[in-house]
């Protein structure tokens, strides 16, 4: 096979602030569709690519993250669904379909190919679940749910960013477990998803509450036992004056922080003491081995019908800045996802 035009986003250069679509570009640069020989490589035709907030981490200059900063210049990589073309794995031939990380390319070369696992396709589950409920989106909210927040039946649930990749799960879960869930997320199409699609017991949109403390006693009148934490900032000092004793909080993440120069304040942290709370971070990476067990139940779970997922589907390689840009500004409806190829 002789060389094929190969379209990529690069990142143009480090960033501060909100990540806007200057910060990248489209570049084009041709790729021969065969490995060379000896690589112990895979070379993949991407197709669908998971946009993710930790990659806004990544377009910044710092050292000693749990990830390494991109480099300018280079390509943008992360998450993504994709079929083989030629492979230097034992395991993996041509034409299988394998999800992991990748290239925001069309074609990619993947030297470090150790990510990638080999995906067992049927047709009545979308392909591109593969970027979110039946990748690492979807085992964050298992683990964090499950094994953070030690859940007891009837516990109350406050999810924040909740209808997004991570938290409409978290929510679907804590609801089957039997807890009363509420939810808050930046708009009312979005609380509507939470209480008519999700299940949630109720939401609220967080945008037009300016007393977010009276919106939780609202929702919380005898306060909150779990806390599946996923944006910080304001929220998060709002809710530690609405636990309940012995609370939990699981630290997710903090997404209202990603874009400042510096990180607000938290002021109401003496709560963990008199509340007797237990706030516990967790990076989804450690619970790795977790994901063959967590696949099993959550495919048999989307077949019977009890879990549900919604995807926001940009098409064309050439609109992923535009899409990962729009996580930090509220615009994904459920989880980000943008279509490189169909097949
Ligand atoms: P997502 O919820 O699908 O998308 C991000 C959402 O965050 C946006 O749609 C927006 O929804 C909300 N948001 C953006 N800026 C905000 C702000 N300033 N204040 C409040 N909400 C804001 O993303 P996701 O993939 O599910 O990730 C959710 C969180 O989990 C993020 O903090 C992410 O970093 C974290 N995460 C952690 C792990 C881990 O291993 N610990 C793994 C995956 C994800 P609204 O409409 O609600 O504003």
């Amino acid at each position: 096979m002789g060389d094929q035009a190969n379209k990529q986003i690069i990142l143009k250069n480090y960033v501060n602030g909100f990540p806007t679509e200057s910060d990248m570009k489209v570049r084009n640069v041709a790729i021969e569709l065969k490995l060379p020989e000896g690589s112990t490589g895979v070379l993949v035709k991407n197709l669908y690519l998971s946009c993710d907030p930790y990659m806004r981490n990544r377009m910044s200059d710092v050292k000693g993250s749990y990830v390494p900063s991109f480099t300018p210049g280079s390509v943008i990589t992360g998450y993504g669904v994709a079929t083989v073309i030629d492979s230097g794995r034992a395991d993996l031939r041509k034409d299988d379909l394998v999800w992991g990380v990748t290239g925001w390319e069309e074609y990619s070369l993947i030297a470090a190919a150790e990510t990638l696992t080999k995906i067992q396709h049927t047709e009545d589950i979308p392909l591109s679940y593969y970027t979110g409920i039946l990748a690492l989106p979807g085992l964050t909210a298992y683990v964090g749910f499950y094994n953070i927040c030690s859940p007891k039946k009837g516990d109350t649930v406050f999810i924040s960013a909740a209808s997004g990749a991570v938290g409409q799960l978290v929510g679907q879960y804590a609801k089957s477990f039997g807890c009363y869930v509420v939810g808050s997320a930046g708009s009312d199409e979005k609380v509507n998803l939470l209480k008519n699609k999700f299940g949630f017991d109720d939401g609220f949109n967080y945008k037009e509450e300016h007393d977010l403390d009276a919106a939780l006693k609202r929702y919380f009148p005898n306060g909150i036992d779990i806390y599946f934490e996923q944006v910080g900032g304001k929220m998060l000092d709002a809710v530690l004056t609405n636990m309940r004793l012995n609370g939990r909080i699981a630290v997710c993440g903090m997404i209202s922080q990603y874009n400042l120069e510096e990180s607000e304040g938290v002021h109401n942290l003496l709560k963990l003491v008199h509340k007797r709370i237990e706030m516990r971070g967790f990076l989804v990476f450690d619970y790795y081995h977790m994901y063959p067990k967590y696949l099993e139940t959550i495919l048999s779970q989307l077949r019977d019908g009890s879990i549900v997922y919604v995807e926001d589907i940009e098409e064309g390689l050439e609109n992923a800045p535009k899409a990962l840009i729009g996580l930090f500004h509220s615009r994904n409806v459920g989880k980000q996802v943008v279509v490189v190829a169909r097949e």
